[in-house]
């Protein structure tokens, strides 16, 4: 049986642009993907700016670039955000996903598709992976190395299969496509009757089409077709939405993401921004984490989980603030009802507070614009509540 260096489970792009970069530093990687066709359909693509300045990220693959977003309140209060420059860029997901793989191809890693990683044993002289193979799953295969990333986006079963602990909670990301008129810009939907615990979008991809989708914690599919035929949608219509493509988002990350002689990176340790439950930055961000770690742990020979439990301290300081504040932001809209969310909406409109907020505001970065509203809406309930106290 070879031995690899580092086993790689999951080639969507984390688990890719980690494989790409473990080999360009000289290890022999394996990437496994359960795909036959790699590129993930289920997905608004809407990455970040800074995504594609920090890390080598394929710009051919864009569709189109944001620099406005609308925020509108259940009632119809609009909140625009604009910048000069592109706050972010809307990808062809499919072709975005495969362009890494391919790069990774190209460097070197060893990559099966239709390979499903099943379970994993441990040996102190290394980490087994159990895979099925082929279409039906039928052939069983093992892979053995001296460390394995697991890096397969949501998936509960392998958190269990690893003894590590499950996600806080998840949501129902669902979407469809169709041709539209008059959507310029992103467009972002809150309140109870539109998405509960979520929020619903129209994303532009630059042609005329437009991804319309919604997370939502219950009732995904009935919340879609609701958005879909609701006058801001059917309206501006042109053709009939293409099928419908639904998927689970962790609503944050895992309490542990290390083990003996493995890491759990990206969207399966639920490294995903807490607020719009993006995935791609942040997972590539704690790739970044991930292979100072492995340097370690090759470096001294050790792969036991003390060493490994550096990459979990790593990445939870440079993202574990921004998650807890957007986690926190969250459950506090999603406890709203319409009437307050419109409040809010009047609120930030009328007492100069937008300025202020516009200035900290940064497409994968809200602890301080959170900060920020936070604060105003709890001295905005604080004066109210006075005014009603003096008033009785
Ligand atoms: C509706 C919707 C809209 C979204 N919109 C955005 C957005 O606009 N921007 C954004 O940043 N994020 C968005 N996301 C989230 C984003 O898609 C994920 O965060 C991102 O794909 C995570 O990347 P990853 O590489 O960690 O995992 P994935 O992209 O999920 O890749 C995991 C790979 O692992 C493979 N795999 C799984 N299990 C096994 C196994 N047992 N054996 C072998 N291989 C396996 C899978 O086949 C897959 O190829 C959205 C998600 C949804 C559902």
């Amino acid at each position: 049986m070879s031995f690899w260096d580092v086993i790689v489970v999951g080639a969507g792009p984390v688990g890719a642009y980690l494989s790409r970069c473990l080999t360009e530093r000289g290890y022999r990687v394996l990437l496994l993907d359960k795909k036959g066709k790699t590129g993930r359909r289920i997905c608004a693509g809407v990455i970040g700016a800074e995504a594609f300045q920090r890390f080598p990220l394929p710009m051919e693959t864009v569709l189109s670039s944001v620099r406005s977003i609308t925020m509108v309140s259940p009632s119809g209060k609009r909140l625009r955000h604009t910048s000069r420059a592109p706050m972010a860029h809307v990808v062809d997901r499919v072709a975005f996903d495969r362009t890494i793989l391919k790069e990774a191809v190209g460097r070197g890693v060893e990559f099966y598709n239709l390979s499903k990683v099943v379970g994993v044993e441990r040996d102190p002289s290394g980490i087994k992976v159990v895979c099925r193979n082929g279409r039906d799953n039928e052939g069983v295969q093992h892979f053995k190395g001296a460390m394995a990333v697991f890096a397969t986006g949501y998936n509960p079963g392998l958190l269990d299969a690893l003894g590590l602990p499950g996600y806080p909670g998840a949501v129902v990301g669902i979407q469809s496509e169709a041709l539209m008129e008059g959507v310029e810009e992103i467009e972002v939907y809150l309140g109870q009757r539109v998405a509960p615990g979520g929020f619903a979008w129209l994303v532009p991809m630059g042609d005329g089409r437009v991804r319309m989708g919604l997370v939502a914690q219950r009732d995904a599919k009935d919340w879609l077709f609701r958005f879909i035929s609701s006058p801001v949608v059917s309206s501006r219509l042109v053709d009939e939405p293409g099928p419908i493509r639904a998927a689970w988002i962790p609503m944050g990350p895992i309490s542990r993401t290390f083990g003996d002689r493995f890491l759990v990176v990206g969207e399966a340790a639920g490294q995903v921004k807490t607020t719009t439950y993006g995935g791609i930055y942040y997972g590539l961000l704690c790739a970044e984490k991930a292979l100072n770690t492995i340097d370690k742990a090759f470096e001294k020979g050790d792969w036991g989980e003390g060493l490994l439990s550096f990459y979990h301290r790593a990445w939870w300081r440079l993202l574990g603030d921004e998650m807890e504040a957007g986690a926190h932001l969250r459950d506090m809209v999603v406890a709203m009802e319409d009437t307050d969310l419109d409040d809010l909406f009047v609120l930030l409109g009328s007492d100069g507070i937008l300025p202020r907020l516009r200035a900290t505001v940064r497409f994968d970065w809200h602890r301080e614009s959170i900060r920020l509203l936070i604060g105003r809406v709890l001295k905005y309930a604080f004066e109210t509540q006075g005014r009603v106290a003096l008033r009785e």
